[in-house]
C-alpha cells in the first residue's frame, strides 16, 4: 500500500519539508485516490482540475500543500455550490468563506466539494439531492451526516483533511461512524462568513482529520477574529498544535456524563468502548468523577424547535430571484412557489414547514419562545458544571453506523442521532471526537470530550495524549 494513502497532516509536513514529496505530487495522488475510490462512496460531488488547484499554492504557508475538501456548504470563489440541493443549480460562488481564504492562504490546496445532507440537515448524507455517501467501513452503511462526504473522504485515504459544518453534530457524529478525528470549536472562533447559514446561532465549521495533530493544524489554519462576521470572538489566531506533548494536563477533571451513559437504547458495545477510554484517561492521570447533566436531556427537543425555525427564515431567501434554479411559470408568485417546490427536498421541505409553524402567531410564544428559555437554562448548567470539571465526557452517537435506508420510515428516531453532540452547539461551547473502539463487526466508535467556551487547547491536548496511547487512529478501511 503506498504510505502517502492514510498518513496524518503531521507526517505530510514532514514529507514536503524534507523535500521527499510536493505538492503537486500530494495533489496528484489525491486526485487519483477520488478517481480510483470516489465511485464506491459519493464522498466528492466535483474534484476540480490540478492546475487549478494548485494555482493558488504557494511555496511555505502552514499547511504546505497539503490538500484537503470543502463541505459544499462552504463558498469557493468561482466554484459550484450546490448545498446538496437542486435548488442552488447553476450557482456559483462568487466570493470566498472566510475558511477558505485562510486555508488558501495556509497553501492548502482544495481539491473539490464534499456530499452533504441537503443543506447540511441530516445525520446520514442520505438527503443529498446527488445521491448518499457509503462509508468506507462498510459501504451497506451511511458515513454519517450531515457532513459524511468529508468524512468518508478523510477516514477512505483519499484527503488527509476535510471541513464539514456543525449545527448538532455533523462533524462528531459523522467522524464516529468514520474513525476519525472531528472537532465542533466554539461558536465564534471560526468565521461563518460564506458559511451557507442553517441555524446561524448553532453554526460552526469544523475539521475533519485523521489525527488529533492534524486536526490542531487545520483549526489553527481558520480560527480567528473575522470582521466580516458580526458574531466572531475577537479572539486572536494561534497554533493549536502547541500544547500537544502527549501528556493531560495535571490534575485534569473529567466528569463523566452518567445520564448519557445509562440513556435508553445506547449500544452496549458503545458504552464498553466508552469505559474502556475512561480508564485510559484515568491511566493518564485524570480525575474522573460522575456528573449529572440532565441540560442534556432537553437538547433534542430545544434543537429540534429553534434549528427549524432559523432554518425556515434562512432558506427563505432561495426563490427563484437571486440564487439557482428558477421556475419558468406564468406568474411571480408560481415562481416562488414551484423553485421553492422544485428545488428543495422532502426533508428540507419539512423542516420548512415545521419551522415556520414554531414561528407563527399563536405558537411562537409556546414553542420558540419557550425553546429560548430552555437554551438559557441549558447554557447556565453548561457554564455552571464547568466550574467543577474542566471537560465532561459521553459517547458521540448512541449506535455505530447503521444500514443505509434504515431510518426511510423513522425520521424521528434519527433525529436522536443528536442526542449527545446537540447540546454543545446550543450552548455554543466546544468539543471533539476521537475514535475509541471497533464493534465485534468492525465499525468505529468514537468518544466525545465537551469542554468549556474556549478550551480548544486543553481539549485538543487531552484529545491527543488519548489518541498516543491507544490504537485506534492506526486502523483504516480495508479495499481503500
Ligand atoms: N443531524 C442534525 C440535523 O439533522 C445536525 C445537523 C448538523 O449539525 N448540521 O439537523
Amino acid at each position: 500500500m503506498n504510505k502517502l494513502n492514510f498518513a496524518s497532516i503531521e507526517v505530510l509536513i514532514e514529507k514536503i519539508q524534507n523535500k521527499e514529496i510536493s505538492s503537486r505530487e500530494l495533489v496528484e495522488h489525491s486526485a487519483k485516490r477520488f478517481q480510483a475510490h470516489n465511485s464506491k462512496l459519493n464522498a466528492s460531488l466535483e474534484i476540480f482540475d490540478t492546475d487549478s488547484i494548485l494555482k493558488n499554492v504557494k511555496d511555505g504557508g502552514a499547511l504546505h500543500g497539503i490538500p484537503g475538501v470543502l463541505k459544499d456548504v462552504i463558498c469557493q470563489n468561482g466554484r459550484k455550490l450546490t448545498c446538496g440541493s437542486k435548488v442552488l443549480e447553476g450557482l456559483h460562488s462568487t466570493y470566498d468563506a472566510t475558511a477558505t481564504s485562510r486555508l488558501k492562504l495556509a497553501s492548502a490546496p482544495i481539491m473539490g466539494r464534499a456530499n452533504c445532507d441537503e443543506f447540511a440537515m441530516g445525520s446520514s448524507t442520505e438527503t443529498s439531492a446527488f445521491g448518499p455517501t457509503f462509508n468506507p467501513w462498510d459501504t451497506s452503511r451511511v458515513p454519517g451526516g450531515s457532513s459524511g462526504g468529508s468524512a468518508a473522504a478523510v477516514a477512505a485515504g483519499l484527503v488527509p483533511w476535510a471541513l464539514g459544518s456543525e449545527t448538532g453534530g455533523s462533524v462528531r457524529q459523522p467522524a464516529a461512524f468514520c474513525g476519525i478525528v472531528g472537532l465542533k470549536p466554539t461558536y465564534g472562533l471560526v468565521s461563518r462568513y460564506g458559511l451557507v447559514a442553517f441555524t446561524s446561532s448553532f453554526d460552526q465549521i469544523g475539521p475533519l482529520t485523521r489525527t488529533v495533530k492534524g486536526n490542531a493544524h487545520i483549526l489553527s489554519a481558520i480560527a480567528g477574529n473575522d470582521p466580516n462576521d458580526s458574531t466572531s470572538l475577537n479572539v486572536e489566531p494561534k497554533d493549536y498544535t502547541a500544547q500537544l506533548n502527549g501528556s493531560i494536563k495535571p490534575g485534569l477533571r473529567i466528569g463523566v456524563i452518567q445520564n448519557a451513559m445509562q440513556a435508553d437504547g445506547v449500544d452496549p458495545e458503545i458504552i464498553a468502548a466508552t469505559e474502556e477510554s475512561i480508564k485510559q484517561f484515568e491511566k493518564l492521570g485524570a480525575k474522573i468523577e460522575n456528573v449529572q447533566l440532565p441540560a442534556m436531556e432537553y437538547g433534542a427537543a430545544v434543537y429540534f424547535i429553534l434549528a427549524r425555525a432559523q432554518a425556515a427564515s434562512n432558506l427563505a431567501r432561495f426563490d427563484g430571484v437571486r440564487y439557482g434554479l428558477r421556475a419558468q411559470t406564468d406568474t411571480l408568485q408560481q415562481m416562488y412557489e414551484q423553485t421553492r417546490d422544485q428545488g428543495f427536498g422532502s426533508n428540507v421541505k419539512a423542516r420548512i414547514l415545521t419551522g415556520n409553524y414554531v414561528l407563527s402567531s399563536g405558537f411562537a410564544d409556546k414553542y420558540y419562545d419557550n425553546a429560548r428559555r430552555v437554551r438559557q437554562m441549558m447554557r447556565q448548567e453548561f457554564v455552571d458544571t464547568f466550574k467543577q470539571f474542566d471537560l465532561l465526557l459521553c459517547p458521540v452517537t448512541p449506535e455505530p453506523a447503521f444500514k443505509v435506508g434504515a431510518y426511510d420510515n423513522n425520521k424521528l428516531a434519527m433525529d436522536l442521532q443528536d442526542y449527545f453532540t446537540c447540546a454543545s452547539n446550543i450552548t455554543g461551547t466546544p468539543a471533539i471526537s476521537v475514535p475509541c473502539g471497533m464493534t465485534s463487526q468492525g465499525l468505529p466508535i468514537g468518544v466525545q470530550l465537551l469542554g468549556p467556551d474556549l478550551s480548544e487547547e486543553l481539549l485538543l491536548q487531552t484529545a491527543y495524549a488519548y489518541e498516543q496511547a491507544t490504537p485506534w487512529h492506526t486502523m483504516h478501511p480495508k479495499n481503500f
